[in-house]
């Protein structure tokens, strides 16, 4: 019988996961669609609105909340994030692979709600930290001291890599879609 994926990939900040899901969408052989998530952070410059993030109020994320419209979320250095229920529900009746790119908390809230139900779990590391320092540090998008939290939270989030299916290294974006991938064809004929 055919059968369709959930598919969560986390990953600490910086570790690039964003030019990897990119990849792994223009891969139109996986069949993928991809969870835009609802969050209470700030656009950045390049972000558009419906596309990278639902961006909206706290007032607006608790009534997603309340009206138990997301199927997880979790705050993450000041922010809410979630995933919405209905566009995941909608699509895995179309017979469609989710993608979930999402970090530790609500990937552990998924994979328990879930359970059984065709989900599988990739984590992305980093070739090594000290490239994951410097890739965060880089980055021109956050102030100072977000920056440092992401940090910290990077370290936390990286202990986290066991509860995954799969530990992925991102060498490169390329190397670690093309991994994926794999991961996502053999769990399909499993
Ligand atoms: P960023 O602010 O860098 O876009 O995202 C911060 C973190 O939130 C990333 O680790 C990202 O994977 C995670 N994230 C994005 N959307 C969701 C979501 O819907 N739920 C959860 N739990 N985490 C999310």
């Amino acid at each position: 019988m055919k059968k369709n994926l959930l598919i969560i990939v986390s990953g600490p900040s910086g570790v690039g996961k964003g030019t990897v899901v990119k990849i792994l969408m223009n891969d139109k052989s996986l069949n993928l669609v991809y969870s835009i998530s609802a969050t209470t952070r700030k656009p950045r410059a390049n972000e558009v609105d419906g596309k990278d993030y639902f961006f909206i109020d706290r007032e607006k994320f608790k009534e997603l909340i309340n009206n138990d419209e997301l199927l997880e979320y979790s705050e993450f250095v000041n922010n809410y994030y979630g995933t919405p229920k209905g566009y995941i529900d909608k699509s895995l009746k179309e017979g469609k692979n989710v993608l979930l790119e999402i970090e530790t908390n609500g990937a552990q809230q998924v994979m328990e709600k879930m359970k059984g139900k065709g989900v599988i779990s990739i984590f992305l590391l980093p070739p090594s930290m000290y490239e994951l320092e410097n890739r965060i540090k880089n980055r021109r998008t956050e102030p100072l001291s977000v920056i440092k939290e992401r940090l910290d939270k990077a370290r936390k989030e990286l202990q986290l890599k066991i509860l995954y299916d799969y530990n992925v290294v991102n060498d490169t974006p390329e190397n670690a879609a093309k991994k994926i991938a794999e991961i996502i064809k053999e769990n399909l004929i499993k």
